[in-house]
């Protein structure tokens, strides 16, 4: 209680001293200092109205010793025709740091290509000097177990530091405009001797990430000096950004699979920074999408979120009163996902911030129409951006730079109140298990998927996670498990009688060596965030999600992980983990023949090719060795030296037990295939995760383009298995590609263009599969090749007759929006559920909506099922047949049954001259279907889930001498979905026996 108020108290003040500041300063040049001309009178220029100027940035303050970003740009930064490669802006920052004793450059950490990411740091001398002394306040008021939660302890901290304001740019490569506003505005904030910007320089450290995206921006940079150099052409769009992923690269800050994701949150981490400010451009004019729109993130302090209320209609304010238009805060964007790289910052006591201003895709000025949502006045948007206007880079540069020099003064007016809020944050988090909980999450020791677990507890670490192991075995009460059979009935029930029931409790042993999260820890609302489940309600007023709806990361990596409230949980005995997490693996017993249990943990994969010359073998039904079980699909391997598997397994965290003699099982061979990855020259986002995945975990492919699938008449000669991620275009764009009118499009390496044209190239990206290239799949499969189809490739196998057997139904109102559904094995003797349960979770978005016939050539269209089907008009009640008058009544034959997952048998009439009629032995198979309607949702949005409820999820299409395997989820997305992979695995590694355990019925 005593406490409680003593935080009232703090509150207040902080209120207070918010709303008593005093305006210092009024933005804008002192008269008496001496300004560049020629810089100046550049940028009037290059603006294209007066009112796209503020008085923070229609000059330039000059100075004797420190040098322009003139300097390097060779003219103005937001020049026409001016975009520098990230060398040159970091070549600036640094003779920036070299010539102000204001600026300093720190390297932190390089991209997957190797190139170097920065952070650049601006703040007086003064502030400068206190760097480490101040670091050392801030970690106390990050962590303030350091201080005993001692609030007068944290207002002195408070009155003696000063915050980190974080800005990083750039991470989307076709919003080109952010480097060049930021090398000027770290020189203002480094010259600038107006009383505004010493009032920031004075008070708040800027730390300054010009580009985040580095590969993506000098590809960006290529390709604009490509279009320079081809005035009259079109130019190449930017089909890949980073080595991997594209736009989902502001995505990444749950998995956080990416370097640039790391280095970011290591620099925001051990900064101890209070917020994160990302630009992007692609809203005009400014569109600070802080404040965005419901649902917020249910995780969060809602200091927070009312943070982002000051904050963001004070930059609202502030740029209103300087006449710039079109500047807003509400809007369409959501912040419920975690997943974009300001939500660091949200997720770790701090504060997200996020710019969309607008952006030209390069530094050309030109014409822009806008659509009449974005000129429109709204109640949020009282003064809309112009529904035509001329806009340039320097345009953009004057909205980056006058937004960011505003907010950057009301931080330093408020500092106080910042750091205290984020000490209250840090402290509130800690108090978790004691407010709204949960107390802890615990991993059990005895998870059946060792390596998916690791995998999870290493994201957490990265994530700053502090993770704890029980030194005693320990109990946990947690909700009693629900079979799915009671869930159903529960869901059922529930129509009726509409109060929740709370649910029972029940005491789990947990062994030794389980990992424990504890909730009293700083940074416990990123696990909470990413552990606990998500629902979001078909009813909510937002109907567009902005991104994922649900995400449950135990859920999709197949791990369990249990939400204790009970307090108790944390005087379990447990120490602190030191170092990285890592699946325990080695090898026992002795013998020339291995056993690796198939648990479809994924370094499984990354055995079969290491070892590649070595003989594997599948068991095709569970068996017992040296007193232990192993499941269908367990590894038998054979011509390999203990030694060898010994290392192997410490390395990858697997279990290995060497017997004398092979047991005696049923078997086949599992080959390590030979693999191409395909792509589109329209997309490589979606692939993207799976190339990554494939290479994390060294699965050897081609990466081949489908100009190259076209080009290929001996694929099944090349290739055992070929692999289609998504597309996210639909099969017909995947065939036509682009139009071949104008110019042809070279993504290449070339004197002009050096950082395209390396993960792949062509001369035209125009072409497309073509129908050559659905001929030469349909030949590779008949071949006895393997052809894996997820989502809109699978949908492209279907729509172009691959797959006879599978139909596809369009969805009518049925919305899942990135959620996370339960699927349940249908054959679980095949080898693509090799290592599952009964029943797993599963990444989706809308499907597609798989129906099997019996027939060839059947057309799409939903299934019915019976409880749709109403009787006719007619005499008796609703459960009566009628009866025409004036004969005996006929009792009509029995309609034959199938589940909606299962392909109803074909009837006599269809049998009776049987041309389509597939053959039993070649009718799709079955492996995963979506649970049931009521049992389907696990985690996010679901509405009218009853469209794809109980239809196939993962399909096995046997077609010439090959099999297409068709997915409705998708298996690889994001780093997120470890508990799917291997379903895509699993098909690889017996690509040539997937009909292994098949029982075909008679009919
Ligand atoms: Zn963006």
């Amino acid at each position: 209680m005593k406490r409680q108020r003593a935080v009232l108290v703090l509150a207040s003040c902080a209120l207070l001293s918010a709303v008593s500041a005093a305006r210092s300063s009024e933005p804008g040049r002192d008269p008496s200092l001496p300004v560049d001309q020629e810089y100046g009178a550049k940028i009037r220029e290059y603006t294209t109205e007066p009112f796209f100027l503020s008085p923070l940035v229609d000059y330039l303050p000059a100075s004797r010793t420190v040098p322009t970003p003139k300097a390097v740009l060779g003219d103005v930064a937001g020049a026409p025709g001016k975009l520098p490669y990230a060398a040159d802006v970091y070549r600036y920052m640094r003779m920036l740091a070299a010539a102000s004793p204001r600026v300093k450059v720190y390297s932190i950490g390089t991209t997957e290509e190797g190139r170097e990411m920065i952070a650049v740091a601006v703040a007086s001398e003064t502030l400068l000097a206190k760097l480490e002394e101040n670091r050392s306040r801030l970690a106390r008021l990050a962590d303030p177990r350091l201080i005993g939660m001692d609030d007068a302890e944290a207002e002195r901290l408070v009155a003696a530091a000063y915050p980190i304001y974080y800005v990083t740019g750039t991470i989307h490569s076709p919003e080109t405009g952010a480097p060049t506003a930021l090398m000027e505005l770290a020189y203002r904030l480094a010259v600038d001797e107006s009383p505004y910007v010493r009032e920031i320089r004075d008070r708040v450290l800027t730390l300054i990430t010009p580009v985040v995206e580095v590969d993506g921006r000098d590809r960006q940079v290529d390709v604009y000096n490509w279009h320079l150099a081809h005035p009259k052409e079109n130019w190449p769009p930017l089909v890949y950004w980073g080595k991997y992923v594209a736009h989902d690269n502001n995505r990444d800050a749950m998995g956080l699979t990416l370097k640039l994701s790391r280095n970011v949150l290591d620099t925001y981490l051990s900064w101890k920074a209070q917020l994160l400010h990302d630009l992007h451009e692609s809203v005009p004019y400014l569109y600070d999408n802080t404040v965005g729109d419901g649902p917020y993130n249910a995780w969060l302090d809602p200091i927070l979120t009312n943070e982002w209320q000051m904050i963001g209609w004070n930059n609202v304010q502030e740029m209103t009163r300087l006449g710039m238009p079109g500047v807003f805060t509400h809007g369409d964007f959501d912040t419920w996902s975690p997943g974009y790289l300001m939500f660091m910052a949200a997720s770790h006591n701090g504060i997200s911030r996020l710019y969309e201003t607008f952006g030209n895709a390069g530094a050309d000025t030109v014409e822009r129409t806008l659509q009449p949502d974005e000129y429109s006045r709204t109640w949020y948007r009282q003064n809309p951006p112009l529904p035509k206007v001329r806009w340039s880079q320097r345009n953009n540069n004057n909205y980056e730079q006058t937004g960011l020099l505003t907010s950057l003064h009301y931080f330093a007016e408020n500092a106080p109140t910042f750091l205290r809020n984020f000490y209250l944050k840090s402290k509130r988090s800690i108090e978790k298990p004691k407010a709204e909980g949960p107390a802890a999450y615990v991993f059990p020791a005895d998870d059946p998927r060792p390596g998916a677990q690791a995998e999870l507890l290493r994201v957490l670490q990265r994530q700053g996670v502090e993770l704890s192991r029980a030194r005693a075995p320990f109990t946990v009460a947690v909700p009693v498990r629900k079979k799915a059979k009671d869930r159903e009935k529960d869901a059922k029930e529930g129509d009726a009688k509409d109060k929740p029931k709370k649910p029972a409790l029940e005491t789990r042993p947990m062994p030794a060596g389980s990992y424990v999260v504890r909730m009293d820890q700083p940074y416990s609302r990123i696990a909470d965030m990413l552990l606990d489940y998500q629902y979001w309600s078909p009813n909510d007023p937002q109907k567009t999600p902005y991104d994922d709806t649900g995400w449950t990361f135990g859920e999709l990596f197949g791990v369990q992980v249990l939400r204790v409230a009970d307090p108790r949980v944390l005087d379990a005995a447990m120490e602190r983990v030191s170092g990285e997490v890592s699946a325990p693996g080695g090898l026992s017993g002795s013998g020339p023949v291995f056993v690796v249990n198939h648990n479809a943990d994924e370094t499984l994969v990354t055995l079969r090719f290491r070892l590649k010359a070595a003989s594997f073998e599948a068991a095709e039904e569970a068996f017992e060795a040296g007193g232990r079980r192993f499941v269908r699909g367990s590894f038998i391997v054979k011509g390999a030296s203990a030694d060898e598997l010994r290392r192997a397994a410490a390395d990858l965290g697997l279990q290995v037990l060497a017997l004398p003699s092979a047991p005696s099982v049923k078997t086949h061979p599992v080959r390590a295939p030979r693999i191409a990855l395909v792509h589109t020259w329209l997309s490589t986002q979606d692939e993207g995760w799976w190339r990554m995945a494939f290479d994390n975990l060294k699965v050897p492919y081609d990466y081949i383009s489908t100009q190259d699938v076209a080009a290929a008449s001996d694929l099944r000669a090349r290739y055992d298995a070929v692999v289609f991620p998504p597309a996210s275009r639909g099969p017909q764009a995947i065939v036509a590609g682009m139009p071949m009118w104008g110019n042809p499009l070279p993504w290449k390496t070339t004197p002009l263009t050096p950082n395209i044209g390396k993960n792949d190239s062509t001369e035209d990206m125009r072409p497309g599969l073509g129908h050559a290239g659905i001929q030469h799949l349909q030949d590779f499969v008949a071949a006895g090749g393997l052809l894996i189809g997820v989502m809109d490739t699978a949908d492209l196998a279907v729509t172009y007759g691959i797959t006879p057997g599978v139909t596809i139904a369009r969805p009518e109102k049925l919305k899942v929006t990135g959620s996370v559904l339960r699927a349940k094995i249908v054959d679980g003797a095949g080898p693509i559920a090799y290592g599952y349960g009964e029943t797993l979770s599963a990444y989706c978005f809308d499907g597609p909506i798989f129906n099997l016939t019996s027939m060839a050539g059947g057309r799409g269209g939903r299934r019915r099922r019976p409880e749709d089907k109403e009787r006719p008009t007619g005499r008796g009640t609703a459960d009566d047949p009628d009866r025409p008058q004036g004969r005996p009544y006929v009792e009509a034959p029995e309609e034959p049954h199938a589940e909606a997952w299962e392909a109803p048998p074909p009837t006599d009439e269809q049998k009776r001259n049987g041309i389509f009629v597939i053959p039993p032995e070649r009718r799709p198979r079955v492996v995963l279907r979506w649970a049931d309607a009521d049992d389907l949702l696990v985690s996010g949005l679901l509405d009218a889930g009853s469209e794809i409820a109980q239809h196939p999820a993962v399909v096995d299409v046997p077609a010439g001498k090959g099999h297409v395997v068709l997915f409705s989820n998708n298996p690889i997305w994001r780093g997120e979905t470890h508990g799917t992979s291997f379903l895509v695995f699993n098909a690889l590694l017996n690509f040539d026996n997937l009909d292994a355990g098949r029982k075909t019925s008679p009919n």
